[in-house]
Formats: C-alpha cells, sequence, structure tokens
C-alpha cells in the first residue's frame, strides 16, 4: 500500500527536517506484519515528495492468526486485500516510522513544527465502508479539500460496478504533525477494520491523536464507534471524555476571547462550576472542601473567583490528582497561591479527620459514581464528621435523558454512573440526610430548565 505526501512550502525539503527521514536515503522500518519504507520521488526546493510503502505479508498475517477475519484458513484470507489497501497498518507504520514528527519534535529545525505548509496526501486505495459522501463528511470538517475517484471492481468488465476503493487526493494547509495525526485515525476508520486488538487503553491513543479536532467534529461519533471497534463502552467513555476536552477548551477559549464568549451560550459545565462557586461565594466560606474533585476544574474556579483563604480537593484516584496539579499548575504557584490549595488522595466513605474544620464542602457529580450501598458511609462521613457548615452536591437529573440526542431510551449518562436519579428520588434522599444531621436543604436545577422534565444538572445545597 502507499500513501505520498507532498509539499509546495519553501524550501518543500524542509519536509525532511519535519519527517526526520532524510530525503537522499531510502530508509525502512521492520514491522509485525511487513516492511514499511519511506523515500522521496522528488525533493526539489519548490516541491517535496515523501512516498511511505507497506509491503504486507498476507500469508503471514493467516498463520499468526493475524488477518483480517480469524477463523479456520480460507482462500479469502489468504487472497485478502491487506497488501494494497490503506488500513489501520498503514497507520502503524506511521506511527513507527514517524514517532518523532508525531510527538512535536524536530531537532534540526524546531520551529518548523509549529509551520502551517500546504499539502498534498494521495491514498491511491482508500477502502471507504459507509456512504458515498463519507470521505467528505470525515475530511471536509477538519479543512481538507478532497478528491476521490471510484476504482472500478474489475476494468475489463464495467458493468461488474465500482468497489469501496477509492483514489484520494487530499488538500489541506496545516501542520505536519496534525495531517499525519488525523490520517493515523482516520484510515482505519473510512476502513472500518483493525488489524489489533482494541482495549481500553486505545481511548487514551484516540484522545491523544483527536483531542483537539476530535472533539469538535461533527462526526465524532461515528470516528469514536469505529476507532473502537464499535464497543459501546468504550466510544461512551471516549466521547464523555471528548466532551471534557471540549469543556477545557471552551473554558480556557473563553477567558482568551471574552467577547465572543458572551455570545456563545455557555455549555453545562461551565453553568455547573459558576453555580457551585456562587453558592461558596454567598456564604463567604473561607475554608473549602471540594470533595471527588476529579482533575480540579471546580477547584480552579474556587481559586480564581472566591476570596477562600484555603481550597482542598480529595479524589480517590490518583491520575486525576495528577492531572489536576497539571491543571492548576501547582510546581509553578506563586508560593502564596501555592498556600491555598491542597490536593489529598482519599475516599468519601471511610472517616478521614483531615476533612474536619471546613466551613464548605462541594461535591460535584460525584454522588452518582457511588454504590448505592456506600451512600450511608458517605452521609455519615461528610454529615457527621466532616460537618461543614455548607454543603452543595449535585447530580444529574435523570428525567433530562429523554432530551440529549444520541443517548439511547434507558441509558446513563456515563458508564461509571451507578444511578442517576429523578428529581423526587434527589430530593427524597436529600430531606432525609438534612433532617438526620440537622441541616436545611434547598434545591436549584443547573442548566436550561425544561417545563416537562426540569433542568439537566440539579444542586441541593444543605444549610445548618
Ligand atoms: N467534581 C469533579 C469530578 C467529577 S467526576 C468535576 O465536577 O469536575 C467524579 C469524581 O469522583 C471522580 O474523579 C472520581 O474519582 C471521584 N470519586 C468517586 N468515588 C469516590 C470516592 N469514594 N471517594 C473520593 N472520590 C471519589
Amino acid at each position: 500500500m502507499l500513501l505520498t505526501i507532498t509539499t509546495t512550502h519553501q524550501p518543500a525539503t524542509d519536509l525532511g527536517f519535519l519527517l526526520h527521514k532524510n530525503p537522499d536515503r531510502h530508509q525502512s522500518a521492520v514491522l509485525s506484519f511487513g516492511t514499511a519504507h519511506v523515500f522521496y520521488p522528488e525533493a526539489m526546493v519548490d516541491r517535496c515528495t515523501a512516498a511511505v510503502l507497506v509491503e504486507v505479508d498476507p500469508v503471514d498475517l493467516v498463520r499468526n492468526h493475524r488477518g483480517p477475519s480469524g477463523g479456520a484458513a480460507s482462500l479469502g484470507q489468504y487472497v485478502n486485500d491487506r497488501p494494497y489497501a490503506a488500513s489501520s497498518h498503514l497507520s502503524a507504520a506511521i506511527n513507527k516510522l514517524f514517532g518523532t514528527a508525531l510527538s512535536g519534535r524536530c531537532k534540526e529545525r524546531p520551529e518548523l513544527v509549529e509551520v502551517r505548509m500546504p499539502f498534498e496526501v494521495r491514498l491511491p486505495a482508500l477502502p471507504v465502508r459507509g456512504d458515498a459522501d463519507l470521505l467528505q463528511r470525515i475530511f471536509e470538517p477538519i479543512g481538507y479539500h478532497v478528491e476521490a475517484t471510484p476504482i472500478a471492481l474489475d476494468v475489463e468488465f464495467p458493468n461488474w460496478g465500482m468497489s469501496r476503493y477509492f483514489d484520494v487526493r487530499l488538500t489541506t494547509t496545516t501542520r505536519l504533525r496534525d495531517l499525519l495525526e488525523q490520517l493515523l485515525v482516520l484510515v482505519p476508520v473510512l476502513d472500518d477494520a483493525k488489524h489489533y486488538w482494541v482495549g481500553s487503553e486505545e481511548i487514551d491513543r484516540l484522545l491523544r491523536r483527536g483531542g483537539e479536532w476530535l472533539s469538535t467534529h461533527p462526526e465524532r461519533e461515528l470516528i469514536a464507534n469505529r476507532y473502537l471497534r464499535h464497543d459501546r463502552v468504550l466510544t461512551n467513555q471516549a466521547l464523555e471524555r471528548l466532551l471534557d476536552v471540549e469543556d477545557i477548551a471552551e473554558i480556557e477559549g473563553a477567558h482568551d476571547n471574552a467577547e465572543e464568549a458572551v455570545e456563545r451560550p455557555i455549555s453545562l459545565n461551565e453553568q455547573r462550576i459558576a453555580a457551585v462557586v456562587n453558592e461558596v461565594k454567598a456564604c463567604g466560606a473561607r475554608r473549602v472542601l471540594d470533595l471527588g474533585c476529579g482533575s480540579a476544574k471546580v477547584i480552579r474556579a474556587l481559586l480564581s473567583d472566591t476570596n477562600a483563604e484555603k481550597v482542598v480537593g480529595v479524589d480517590v484516584s490518583y491520575r486525576s490528582l495528577e492531572a489536576g496539579a497539571r491543571r492548576l499548575h501547582l510546581d509553578t504557584m506563586t508560593p502564596r497561591q501555592r498556600e491555598r490549595v491542597d490536593l489529598w488522595h482519599g475516599s468519601l466513605t471511610y472517616r478521614d479527620r483531615r476533612l474536619e474544620g471546613f466551613d464548605a464542602a462541594v461535591v460535584v457529580e460525584v454522588i452518582e459514581h457511588l454504590d448505592p450501598s456506600r451512600l450511608s458511609s458517605f452521609e455519615r462521613v461528610i454529615f457527621a464528621h466532616a460537618s461543614p457548615r455548607v454543603v452543595v452536591v449535585t447530580t444529574p437529573n435523570v428525567e433530562y435523558n429523554v432530551r440529549f440526542e444520541g443517548l439511547a431510551t434507558g441509558a446513563l449518562r456515563h458508564p461509571d454512573h451507578r444511578f442517576e436519579w429523578t428529581r423526587t428520588d434527589f430530593a427524597q434522599w436529600a430531606e432525609a440526610v438534612a433532617s438526620r444531621h440537622g441541616y436545611h436543604v434547598t434545591f436549584a436545577g443547573i442548566g436550561p430548565d425544561d417545563p416537562e422534565v426540569g433542568a439537566p444538572t440539579q444542586m441541593a445545597v444543605f444549610r445548618r
């Protein structure tokens, strides 16, 4: 199978520096399924083309059970399209050959990494499973111009019609690393097949490669679903995390461009954070706990928008806390700011004396991750022992789920949610908790208030 990447950026031979592959030499890499070669059919100042040729051994694929369909050996397995068609084998080859370029490094000419260059990509045999316009729907939203010629099943028998293979020419102006990342993700998506087993680590890979452009891509569901081999649980997790990426980008973007932010309807996540922060401000809390703080989105808002002297985040997930430390830039904070914040590893279902002596606690989108049988422990730890004056709890309002397009009937919003409550469920729980521990509780909705099903998020504020 073949892929060529051409640029007319000047000097075009910069492509060699960016790809970390010298245009004067032919280079090869051995992969588990065959050999990948890079060479330059042309390397002039005004035009330079790098070609990737991947030789796949179809017989070896079958013998080593790496074939496209598994099961008993049949002629179909030996005679398959994998040597010719651009597929996940090509992605693996790109990954292996251009690891340095993909990671955004360029030793000799670091400044080139960020340069947007004109590129032309040719994929002479790209298999496309799906509607005729799929190529356009996938590539155009991320800035490609697509020219695709369907390949006849057999040139000698035109009445056999067209195959699912296209001779594709893509043109765009972008950074090379973005181009490579997009090909890496999208070629197997179009083919709708992968030569390797897909596990949860593949979500990380998808988000690493696709984080920025995929979160706003109109076909992100199809892309995630196919990339993760139609595994529903993995796909849901990936989409949820992509929403996260989008939220972060939105919040950060809002700071950059305040005017645009005013005009754009704010995301549910921003509204939730704003509502919670408002409650903390309103009660004038000095010492604040963020319980189940995750990657510290709420903490960041508490630090910038309230006068709290101390904000402490607690989470069971060490990885989330690490992400939180990065989001808050803990290591480069001024000593005064650093004094204001702490992140603690801990569980909300075991008594922890460190949680005592705070004015307020916020528990944002956490209780639905607790097993129902652990709710009474959570209640004791927070309301009986830690016992801050104010506790703010938010959780999804399950009634609103019917308004989310793309959420199957009866499905919960996140695979890790143990339950999602109606407004009545939440009120019953919260009122019982309040009365057992001497609190008074009020309720509010967050997000668009639907006359029938209420708002997407519900919030309870407990005060004593
Ligand atoms: N409050 C954050 C994160 C919500 S996700 C936000 O709104 O952005 C739910 C978080 O609760 C996860 O980070 C999860 O690790 C944490 N969590 C779940 N069970 C927990 C427990 N028993 N103790 C502490 N944290 C818990």
